[in-house]
């Protein structure tokens, strides 16, 4: 407990970065990283295969930023994405991980922003290049030379940029960078084409792989609910209004988010407290002594600090955090249905965490049902309900103990007992909302504005992207969202013009030269058709379809603009 960043520092990282993580708050290395970590400073070329979520930014970024030159004003390492917003990510990372780095530079390329400040940021000396494929081709056309320099590359979703169609683009990417380079390439799943990528480009690749175990549970009913991040806190606040616990551990991954969310209990009346690595020995104790003892009834962990935990009185553990594995999610939920009893474990999944979700049902060999954000309704049932359940075992007694008081204040106040009652129900539940009107207009319910909405349009996203165009989905009447990274495009040619998919798909093949997983959903009307195809690199295509011509007639395809 004490040398929290003990896990990091055994991996030979720099001690700057060392320092960074500490601000930022990670305790330990996820799987992945204390697996890659070594590798990859070793200088050896690396396929790693983890799912998302598991941490694989800082598996790379922390041993290549350690490999950096700082002195060199250079390009030295090349992170590739599929994304604009994987790009931008990444170089946020790479920007929080080296903040005791001075004088590195970290810059984005991406397309949809111009060129112009994107090379020049290139030529002032960024040691980090963060891009998506079909940008940085447009850059290599200007500038055969701007990747002359690059001594680390890391393919970051390789498996996405290839259903994205950058095939291509990889190939004239790899081609403009030094042989000698070290390669790093990340990827969830290995289909063929990413290994013949791997075995024309690496060298001697290093095969790590994030492999789940079967991991047994019991007794414990869990369930999950999908939620996007910015909205975690008040999810958690409404859950536990009308989860029935007694105590209560929540997961979360950084010492920060620990401070935070038992805070925001706090202020709402909970006696929660956080437990994380930087609290001390002696006061950890303390903490959990007291959720034995019922002074307290939340505790927010990170794993590391929850270790060893075991309160009998902990009838539900919530997964605010994904964990990094399926053995470290049993092992959280393992902090419940202790003693025989029956424990209740709810995880919140982000939507771009899906996946995880499945590899946990996979590997435990049980399904996480999916439970929906309490309504209003059901807060306020579970008000009423806690009202009543501490009030029914006063009756009995009250009458004769305070009886008499009860005629002198009506009669003081000149009041009927009804009155007084509702007075003294008032003061007791200390303004809390227990109507449906208020409970409806309440802070928590209403997650920023129309968070519930949002909520909903990323989880059909998610799910669409899936492939999932099923029924269930269909009957809301929302458009159909899209992949990230991918944009609609739109003709007026239609059924009237006698086009099918298949002509659409055929010409897009043909005359853009993508490969068919780049290209999404088509959806062909009477008058017009829309079709997804990838962002990035979409003015060239278009460029090259723009003089294609379907069924007779000149195919125009323009991006389409939804709003
Ligand atoms: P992936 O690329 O595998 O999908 P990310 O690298 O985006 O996963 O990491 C997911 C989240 O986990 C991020 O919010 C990141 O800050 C956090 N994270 C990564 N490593 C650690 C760690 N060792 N301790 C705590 N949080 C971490
Ligand atoms: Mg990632």
């Amino acid at each position: 407990m004490t040398q929290e960043i003990g896990g990091f520092a055994a991996l030979g990282l720099h001690p700057n970065i060392l320092a960074a993580l500490t601000a930022v708050g990670y305790e330990e290395p996820s799987p992945i990283q204390s697996q890659a970590i070594p590798v990859i400073l070793a200088g050896h070329d690396m396929i790693g295969q983890a799912q998302t979520g598991t941490g694989k930014t800082a598996a790379f970024a922390l041993p290549l930023l350690s490999k950096i030159d700082t002195a060199k004003r250079e390009p030295q390492v090349l992170i590739l994405a599929p994304t604009r917003e994987l790009a931008l990510q990444v170089a946020t990372a790479f920007e929080t991980y080296s903040k005791q780095m001075p004088g590195l530079n970290v810059v984005a390329v991406y397309g949809g922003a111009p060129m112009g400040p994107q090379l020049k940021a290139i030529r002032q000396g960024a040691q980090v290049i963060v891009a998506t494929p079909g940008r940085l081709v447009d850059h290599l056309r200007r500038d055969e030379k701007v990747l002359s320099t690059i001594q680390h590359l890391v393919l970051d979703e390789a498996d996405e940029m290839l259903k994205l169609g950058f095939m291509d683009d990889l190939e004239v990417i790899f081609e403009a960078m030094p042989e000698s380079r070290q390669s790093v390439l990340f990827s969830a799943t290995l289909p063929h084409s990413i290994r013949a990528i791997a075995e024309k480009h690496l060298r001697e690749p290093q095969h790590i792989k994030i492999a789940a175990k079967t991991q047994t549970v019991s007794r414990i009913e869990q369930a999950h609910l999908m939620i996007h991040a910015d909205q975690k806190t008040n999810a958690v606040l409404r859950l536990l209004e009308v989860e029935d616990f007694d105590a209560l551990i929540a997961f979360v991954r950084t010492k920060q988010a620990t401070l935070d969310l038992a805070s925001a209990l706090e202020a709402k009346g909970y006696k929660a407290a956080a437990l994380n690595g930087d609290i001390a020995q002696n006061q950890r104790e303390r903490v959990i002594e007291s959720l034995k003892d019922g002074r307290l009834d939340i505790v927010v962990a990170t794993d590391v600090a929850a270790r060893g935990i075991d309160v009998p009185r902990i009838t539900h553990v919530f997964n605010v955090d994904m964990p990094y594995d399926p053995e470290s999610y049993v092992h959280r939920i393992g902090r419940t249905g202790r003693a025989g009893r029956d424990g209740r474990a709810l995880l919140l999944v982000t939507p771009r965490e899906r996946r995880m979700l499945q590899v946990i049902e996979r590997v435990t060999g049980q399904k996480v049902g999916e439970v929906k954000l309490p309504n209003a309704q059901q807060v306020l049932d579970a008000r009423i309900k806690k009202l009543t359940n501490s009030l029914a075992p006063l009756v009995a007694d009250a009458e004769a103990s305070h009886g008499d008081l009860l005629d002198r204040l009506t009669t003081d106040i000149g009041c009927s007992p009804r009155a007084l009652a509702a007075a003294l129900l008032k003061k007791a539940t200390n303004g809390q909302a227990l109507d449906l009107a208020t409970v409806e207009r309440e802070q928590p319910l209403v997650p920023g504005a129309g968070g519930a909405p949002r909520e909903r349009r990323e989880r059909d996203g998610e799910r669409s992207d899936r492939g999932g165009e099923r029924g269930e989905f269909r009957e809301r009447r929302a458009p159909v969202p899209l992949t990230e990274g991918r944009v609609r495009c739109r003709t007026a040619l239609g059924t009237r013009d006698g086009i099918a998919a298949k002509n659409l798909l055929g010409a897009i093949l043909n005359e853009g030269g993508l490969a068919r997983e780049a290209i999404g959903r088509i959806q062909i009307r009477e008058t017009f058709s829309l079709v997804e195809l990838p962002e990035d690199g979409l003015d060239r295509l278009l460029g090259k379809l723009k003089d294609t011509r379907v069924a007779g007639k000149a195919l125009k395809l323009r991006r389409y603009r939804e709003d």
